[in-house]
């Protein structure tokens, strides 16, 4: 069995796997055989890579002589006839990149996604949305601290004191989460909001307020996931939110609907409410975005407020989302590699048919 390693497109600066996790295929007796480059965004050398035990070679040698590759972007159509037959497993957001999948599909390539992991306990040590968002909503808060041009914590100086940061997060999944204690680290005033009353304990433990509107849909039966709100619901919860937007210095939004567009929960209104020199950083930009003003992969300052759509936050912390990321992929592949290095897919098994992108009814 080969692994093979693709170097991503630019702007990634992540890598599949790096040099630490090659022995871990060792153990499964699979051999390793890494694109030229292909982690030296995320400070992981090729010498590194053949250190551990790995081979390096181009790009083609790695699409020929491997029977799984390993990506993060989905590789190119015009390579998928080098893929024909293979696997390839990536964190591909198939929902949102329906055509782009068809297309591989149709060339009989087995695609594996690990996004679509289902969220169980079982499933935690895979779970690649979790370890990325977790960096995203780590990264978010340092990224508006930056942009900020007032300190986040309270300070009493002798040349007169700084009230602390107002700091709003919208969605408290596992990205708002991490971003609630990041903010909290630095010495901000939190408040959160979702739709998921469940989560409320969790915020309050984390030292933020949160913010109740009553009357959310039941989300029980959405795999933990936020489901679509009723008009009226959604209503409500704008006047609240125009209220504590109007009160905010930064605003992080994180809220997704899993294979759907992201709601737009902050208006061009309430942007216009904010105080100069407001950051919002919106990590739903990829899915449409939390706020009207969001445009992907931009920074867009509208009457001296900076809104940020970077949706790559993880690519700004290479090293660790790899190595987050890489763990959570030989995790996967232990699943679906045995013991002599044989490829062993049980279908029964509701991790492996929960990736697995052929047959999805959702495509
Ligand atoms: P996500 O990225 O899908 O969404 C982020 C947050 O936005 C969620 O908390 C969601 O409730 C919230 N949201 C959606 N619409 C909203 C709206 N209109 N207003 C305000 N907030 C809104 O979330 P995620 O981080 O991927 O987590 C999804 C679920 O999976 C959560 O229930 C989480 O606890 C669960 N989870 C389970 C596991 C596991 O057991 N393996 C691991 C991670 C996450």
């Amino acid at each position: 069995m080969i692994i093979g390693v693709l170097k991503e497109p630019l702007p990634e600066t992540r890598v599949s796997i790096l040099p630490e996790h090659v022995a871990i295929f060792k153990k499964i007796n699979a051999d390793v055989l890494v694109e030229n480059d292909a982690g030296e965004k995320a400070y992981a050398p090729d010498d590194k890579y053949m250190e551990s035990g790995a081979q390096v070679a181009s790009r083609d040698e790695v699409l020929k002589n491997s029977d799984i590759i390993l990506s993060l972007h989905l590789p190119s159509e015009t390579e998928s006839y080098l893929l024909q037959s293979k696997i390839i497993l990536g964190y591909y957001q198939p929902l949102y990149h329906k055509d782009a999948i068809k297309k591989l599909l149709e060339k009989n390539i087995t695609i594996f996604s690990i996004d679509m992991l289902p969220r169980t306990t079982r499933a935690q040590s895979m779970d690649a949305l979790s370890s990325q968002a977790n960096i995203a909503g780590y990264k978010s808060v340092l990224l508006a601290a930056n942009i900020f041009p007032r300190y986040f914590p309270m300070f009493m100086t002798a040349a007169g004191s700084i009230r602390p940061a107002k700091v709003l997060i919208l969605g408290a999944g596992v990205a708002g989460l991490q971003a609630i204690a990041t903010a909290r680290r630095l010495g901000a005033v939190v408040e959160v909001f979702d739709t998921r009353p469940a989560v409320k304990e969790e915020v309050m433990s984390l030292g933020a307020k949160f913010i109740e509107v009553e009357g959310a849909a039941d989300a029980s039966k959405a795999g933990g996931y936020a489901v679509e709100q009723s008009e009226d619901f959604k209503q409500r919860q704008k006047e609240k939110i125009a209220a504590t937007v109007a009160k905010s210095d930064i605003v992080i939004t994180t809220a997704q609907i899993f294979g759907k567009k992201a709601p737009v929960l902050i208006t061009k209104e309430m942007i216009e409410t904010m105080k100069n020199g407001s950051v919002i950083i919106d990590i739903a930009a990829a899915t449409g975005g939390n706020t009207e003003l969001t445009k992907n992969d931009e920074t867009v300052i509208f009457k001296r407020v900076t809104i940020v759509g970077n949706s790559n936050l993880p690519a700004m912390m290479p090293s660790d989302a790899s190595k987050l990321y890489g763990k959570n992929i030989c995790n996967f592949l232990e699943l679906i590699i045995d013991k002599e290095g044989k490829l062993n897919l049980n279908m029964d098994d509701e991790l492996v048919k929960g990736c697995l992108i052929k047959g999805n009814a959702e495509l």
